[in-house]
């Protein structure tokens, strides 16, 4: 049988990665979270003063080995063997990745990583053009949006950091999605065939049942 490919794509912050998980763990699949090579990706650029106006050479790309493993409900990143799970997460990354995220010669190299992950696995992933260009004849394309408002609160929550304004998260998000969908390679916008869900006023356990349904019904 050929590998279920499900992708989840959508605005920052809107519980992507947390819907990828439950179904991957629903269906027993092996799971991708497509932004974190973005995220690992440019630390790794950033920590080597490499800018994102500069033309990023094949020889940088082949110093860069990123590994995805997700166990026990839990993914951790390693970038060159080193655990960057959390330090991807920070503010210099999220406010810089979306500029390398614009770059061809980056792009090709997640892309490779992602097709060849679902060579012999059922994947569920989460990005922002997994349904559109990565995996165009994924078995199912969910795409989800909301009140950038709401989607900041939540983020600002879970940081669970009083140093950290809830105005520059909006900032950071509304900026992020700005960019992810006015550029000219890959933007993030939602696939012609996917079932769109609008989280504004949804629960995590609400928007599972809207995807389990429609996987169900399909
Ligand atoms: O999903 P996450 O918010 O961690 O993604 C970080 C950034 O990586 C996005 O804002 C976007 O610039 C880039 N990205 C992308 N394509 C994807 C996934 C993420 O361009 N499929």
């Amino acid at each position: 049988m050929d590998p279920v490919i499900i992708a989840i794509d959508g605005e920052a912050s809107t519980g992507k990665s947390t819907q990828a998980k439950k179904i991957a763990e629903k269906f027993d699949y092996n799971y991708r979270d497509s932004g974190a090579y973005y995220r690992a990706i440019t630390l790794y650029l950033i920590q080597n003063n490499i800018n994102s106006n500069d033309n990023i050479s094949q020889s940088v790309l082949n110093q860069i080995s990123i590994e995805q493993v997700y166990k026990d409900k839990k993914l951790s990143i390693y970038l060159n063997g080193n655990d960057v799970t959390q330090k991807i997460r920070g503010f210099k990354v999220s406010v810089n990745v979306s500029n390398f995220a614009k770059k061809p010669e980056i792009r090709d190299f997640v892309y490779e990583q992602l097709r060849s992950s679902a060579k012999s696995n059922s994947l569920v992933i989460d990005g922002r053009d997994i349904g559109t260009v990565v995996f165009p004849n994924a078995t199912f394309k969910f795409f989800l949006l909301a009140d950038p408002k709401i989607r900041a609160e939540r983020r600002h929550k879970q940081i669970n950091d009083k140093s950290v304004k809830l105005e520059s998260i909006e900032e950071e998000i509304i900026l992020r999605d700005n960019t992810d969908s006015t550029r000219k390679i890959a933007p993030l916008k939602k696939a012609d065939d996917a079932f769109e869900i609008d989280v504004t006023l949804l629960t995590i356990e609400q928007v599972f049942e809207k995807i389990l349904s429609k996987i169900k019904s399909q």
